[in-house]
C-alpha cells in the first residue's frame, strides 16, 4: 500500500473535486517519489516483457534499425532512440547486435533514451555502462536531437495516461476518479462533456453505457514523432498490447505482485496500463508510411526468430536449449504474446518500400 501518494491523491480530491484518469494514471505511475516507476525496480517482478523474456527481441530490432538505415542510404549522423527503456535490456541486446552487422551504423550512432523515472535512468545506466558510445538522457521527445533516427518503443504506450467517456441519455460524460463513501477511489461521472467534441466523430452510433478511451499524450508524441521523421528520414518501431480498431469499453487494468488487482485499488504500488489503440496513432501520424499494426508473432518470424532461436540453441546446453525453445514460443505463439502484442511502424517517406517484418499490403489505410 502506497499510504501517503493514495493520501495526497485523495485530499487532492477532496479539495478539487474529481480528477481525470489521466491524473490519476500519471501519478500513480510517475509520480517522481512514489510513483509505480520510481520506486524500486518493478519490471520484471509484476510483469515480465518481451526484451526480458529473450535477448533475441532486442537483436532483432536493432537488427531491423540497420535494415532501414542501410536502405535510407546510411545517413549520419543517426540517432537511435528507445522510449521507456525500462531495465535497458532491450537496448543492450540492440547495441550488440548492431556491433556484429554493421560497424559502419555503430561509428555514426548516438543512443537517446527516453525516461521519466531517475531510479530507471540509473538501472538503464547500470545496463549500459560498458557501451562505449555516446548515450544521453531526455525527460520527453522534444529535446530529442535533430537528426536522422531510429526509434524503438516497447511497451511504452500502454502506460501513458488515457481518458474515458461514458455515452449516457445526456451525451458523453467523463468517467472520473472520485471518492467513495469509504474513501476508497472510485469512478464518478464528470458533467457533459460539450467541448470533447472529437467524441461525437469516435462513435457513430453509440449505444447508452457504451466507453470509449483516448490518449491525449500518445497522440502527441506520435505527432512529434512523425513530423521529426518527415523532416529528417528515419523509422519508429512501436511495439505494444492492444488492438488496430477502437477497442471499447474500458480496458484499464492493474497489475501487482500477485496478478490483476482492482484498478484503483492502489496507486504506485501497481502497474496501470491500458489497450493501446494503434488505429488511433496511426491516424495522427503526420507526412510519413504507416505499415501495421501485425501480431507480434507474424513479425519476429518474418526477421527470422526462429532461424536465430536455432542458432543459438547450437551453443547451447540443454538446459539453456529448453530455455531457448520456452522463450520463442513466449514471444511468437498466440498463447504468449504473439497475437496481442501487436508491431507499428513509422517510416519515411524516402524509405520507399514496406520495411523488414511488413508486406507492401500492410500498409496502413484508416479503417477502411
Ligand atoms: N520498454 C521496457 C519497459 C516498459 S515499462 C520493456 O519493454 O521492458 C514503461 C517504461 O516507460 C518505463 O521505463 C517507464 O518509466 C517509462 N515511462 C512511462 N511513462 C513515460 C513518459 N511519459 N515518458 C518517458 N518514459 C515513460
Amino acid at each position: 500500500m502506497n499510504a501517503n501518494l493514495s493520501e495526497r491523491l485523495a485530499q487532492d480530491i477532496r479539495r478539487r473535486g474529481s480528477i481525470g484518469l489521466d491524473e490519476y494514471m500519471r501519478a500513480a505511475l510517475s509520480d517522481e517519489r512514489e510513483g509505480y516507476y520510481a520506486t524500486g525496480n518493478p519490471l520484471g517482478r509484476d510483469f515480465t516483457t518481451a526484451p526480458e523474456v529473450s535477448q533475441m527481441f532486442g537483436e532483432l530490432a536493432g537488427l531491423w534499425c540497420v535494415d532501414v538505415w542501410t536502405r535510407l542510404g546510411e545517413p549520419a549522423p543517426v540517432s537511435l532512440v528507445e522510449l521507456g527503456p525500462g531495465r535497458g535490456s532491450l537496448m543492450l541486446d540492440a547495441l550488440r547486435a548492431v556491433a556484429s552487422a554493421s560497424p559502419a551504423f555503430m561509428s555514426d550512432l548516438e543512443v537517446h533514451l527516453v525516461e521519466t523515472s531517475a531510479s530507471l535512468q540509473r538501472t538503464q545506466a547500470r545496463t549500459l555502462g560498458g557501451v562505449d558510445i555516446p548515450v544521453r538522457w531526455h525527460e520527453s521527445v522534444e529535446s530529442l536531437p535533430e537528426t536522422p533516427m531510429l526509434l524503438i518503443a516497447n511497451e511504452f504506450f500502454d502506460a501513458l495516461p488515457i481518458r474515458q467517456f461514458a455515452y449516457t441519455v445526456q451525451g458523453w460524460r467523463e468517467r472520473r476518479v472520485g471518492l467513495a463513501e469509504d474513501d476508497t477511489f472510485t469512478i464518478c461521472l464528470g458533467d457533459v462533456a460539450e467541448r470533447e467534441s472529437r467524441l461525437y466523430t469516435l462513435v457513430n452510433d453509440p449505444a447508452e453505457g457504451e466507453i470509449v478511451e483516448i490518449r491525449p499524450e500518445a497522440e502527441r508524441i506520435m505527432r512529434f514523432i512523425s513530423e521529426r521523421l518527415s523532416k529528417h528520414s528515419g523509422a519508429a518501431l512501436l511495439v505494444d498490447y492492444g488492438s488496430g480498431m477502437r477497442p471499447s469499453g474500458d480496458s484499464l487494468s492493474a497489475l501487482g505482485r500477485d496478478g490483476f488487482v482492482e484498478a484503483l485499488a492502489d496507486p504506485g504500488a501497481v502497474d496501470l496500463s491500458a489497450w493501446v489503440d494503434f488505429g488511433a496513432l496511426a491516424r495522427v501520424a503526420g507526412d510519413v508510411d504507416v505499415f501495421g499494426p501485425v501480431p507480434q508473432g507474424s513479425f519476429l518470424r518474418r526477421l527470422g526468430i526462429v532461424e536465430r532461436a536455432e542458432r543459438l540453441r547450437v551453443h547451447a546446453d540443454e538446459t539453456q536449449a529448453r530455455e531457448i525453445s520456452t522463450a520463442l514460443s513466449r514471444l511468437i505463439e498466440p498463447e504468449g504474446m504473439g497475437v496481442l502484442f501487436k508491431v507499428m511502424a513509422l517510416v519515411s517517406r524516402d524509405l520507399q518500400t514496406e520495411p523488414a517484418g511488413f508486406l507492401d499490403a500492410e500498409r496502413f489505410k484508416g479503417d477502411a
